[in-house]
């Protein structure tokens, strides 16, 4: 019983505390729908359209995270949201491709609900090098989406 009543909590405490979508990450999200239909063959979920992303100053507690995503246990994945932080997109991620890592690591947790892994992975904890990613981004997607032989 005690659970359900923290449960309950948590879900009415983040949804209040959830955050605006920024419209500068959509075409990450197109990218990233894309890719999951052409790979697995499945349609996107509508719930993933609808996790918001936008930038915060900083990630209290988490002062090196580029991005963090605020996840709910299902069935309330509807509350999930990303934030990124906006000083490291402008420096440390400041190209497209760092910053599609970064974005579609933080949908693997949101959406898919990968956890960290030190395989070669784009869910690995730290942010591989752009011309890494860029020359095996197809593998890399595949094992993203779990579609790996
Ligand atoms: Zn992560």
């Amino acid at each position: 019983m005690k659970k359900i009543v923290l449960l309950l909590f948590v879900l009415v405490a983040t949804s209040c505390s959830s955050i605006a979508n920024n419209k500068m990450f959509d075409r990450f999200k197109d990218r990233f729908a894309e890719d999951y239909e052409r790979i697995t063959g499945k349609v996107i979920e509508d719930w993933f359209w609808d996790i918001p992303i936008n930038f915060v100053k900083e990630h209290k507690g988490n002062e090196d995270a580029l991005g963090v995503c605020h996840w709910h246990k299902k069935p309330f994945e509807n509350f999930n949201y990303i934030t990124i932080n906006l000083r490291d997109w402008n420096t440390t991620i400041a190209n497209e491709i760092s910053r599609e890592i970064v974005v579609f690591h933080e949908l693997g947790h949101c959406y898919l609900y990968r956890e960290h892994t030190e395989d070669f992975s784009i869910m690995r904890k730290y942010v591989m090098r752009h011309n890494t990613y860029f020359w095996n981004r197809e593998r890399l997607l595949k094992e993203l989406f779990k579609e790996v032989e």
